[in-house]
């Protein structure tokens, strides 16, 4: 007889473990398959490791709700568990009298979302603040801040596993039939002893390949699979100490936040990630590339020295295809959006999604239930 389970979810990034983690603990028996050797190794390990505050996001839409929820969470569980963070806060800079317009924007957007603690700084503020920098005027977000991302997964699976959840590394799930008696979803399982099991409970959270996945679901529609394509982000490193305490943006660009520099928990910088359209997953970072960093970086930091920056490592956003003009937003899509009781497919979850893995696996179980 094939094996039951109350719940299987699909991928262990950071939010396919904190889904499973919040499963796990409302008393679901859970089961996570992720398709490589370890947890984390696609976007969750290539990322910015930002806890953003909520700024960009249109006011109702799911990013703008659940960075501001998550990020309160994943604070409170950073304290709680010890992972390294720190909350260095970030300015978001004008680098011309032109772009004073998309800080106002923004500051609009922060506070139709709740984000209430933004400065404004004129030039000579942000200046004292960071004498390196040159701008005209600048946003500081003081609740902006940078976390472990690993430390942060290890957590997660902790408790997953403290919660009596299991983890399944090289588990490819291959494909899966929906059952006609609304008793679950089949799922055929790859790896060194394929199997198949039946779950009440399917959660998608496979990032890059969650289309590929829900394609291979027989009895799910197809039309409710949303087209995506990806959007590769490169991030260059700057060899040598960073003059700067707090991130540095500059204004959003089309696809992405612009080539800003981060900084990790050692203090070490990096630049990006930009924007390149791409087909297939590729991380190779173009060394050429490095030269529209150069000019986008010094129209805020002209101390940049020539040669300082190295190619560093590139993550791939799932992007989804949305009409001109409308931003993307994260699409959580279960039974009422598909017809397939217990299935919930999370699809284009790009940032902020670090920052509000916990806010959604809170809605993922509450669509569940
Ligand atoms: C360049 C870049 C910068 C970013 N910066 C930030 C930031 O600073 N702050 C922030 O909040 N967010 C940021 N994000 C977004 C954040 O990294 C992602 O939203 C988050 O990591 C997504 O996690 P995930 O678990 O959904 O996906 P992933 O981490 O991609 O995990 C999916 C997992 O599913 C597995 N999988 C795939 N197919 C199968 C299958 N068939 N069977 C089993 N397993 C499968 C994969 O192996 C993988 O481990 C950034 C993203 C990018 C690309």
């Amino acid at each position: 007889m094939t094996d039951r389970i109350d719940c299987v979810v699909i991928g262990a990034g950071v939010v396919g473990l904190a889904v499973a983690r919040a499963c796990a603990r409302s008393g679901l028996e859970t089961l996570v398959l992720e398709a490589e050797a370890a947890i984390g190794t696609a976007t969750s390990a290539r990322n910015s490791e930002v806890i953003h505050a909520g700024l960009y996001y249109p006011r109702g839409s799911l990013k703008a709700r659940l960075c501001v929820q998550g990020r309160q969470a994943l604070y409170d569980y950073c304290a709680s568990h010890g992972i390294a963070h720190r909350r260095c806060g970030k300015l978001i800079v004008a680098t011309d009298d032109a772009q004073i317009d998309a800080l106002r924007r923004i500051a609009a957007a922060a506070d139709s979302n709740g984000v209430r603690d933004l400065r404004r700084l004129d030039a000579a503020q942000a200046q004292a603040r960071e004498p390196a920098l040159r701008c005209v005027a600048a946003l500081e977000s003081p609740s902006t801040g940078i976390i472990d991302s690993h430390s942060l997964m290890l957590a997660l699976q902790g408790d997953l596993e403290a919660a009596g959840g299991l983890l399944a590394l090289r588990s490819p799930a291959l494909s899966g039939l929906v059952l006609k008696d609304g008793g679950g979803i089949l799922l055929r399982i790859g790896g060194d002893e394929p199997m198949e099991l039946i779950a009440r409970r399917v959660v998608n959270c496979a990032g890059l390949h969650a289309q590929a996945v829900a394609a291979a679901l027989d009895g799910l529609p197809p039309g409710s699979i949303p087209a995506g394509r990806y959007a590769k982000g490169n991030y260059y490193a700057l060899s040598g100490k960073a003059p700067f305490s707090r991130l540095i943006y500059p204004v959003p660009e089309p696809g992405g936040l612009g080539v800003h520099l981060t900084l990790d928990l050692g203090g070490h910088a990096r630049f990006g990630p930009d924007v390149e359209w791409i087909d297939g997953i590729d991380y190779r970072v173009d060394p050429a590339r490095a030269d529209g960093f150069y000019a986008a970086i010094r129209r805020y930091w002209p101390g940049l020295r020539d040669g300082a920056l190295h190619p560093d490592y590139a993550g791939i956003r799932p992007k989804l295809i949305v009409p001109a003009g409308r931003d993307a937003d994260f699409l959580i899509q279960d039974v009422r959006a598909h017809g397939v009781p217990g299935l919930v497919n999370l699809y284009g979850i790009e940032s902020p999604g670090l920052t509000a893995c916990l806010a959604i696996a809170a809605e993922v179980t509450q669509r569940l239930a």
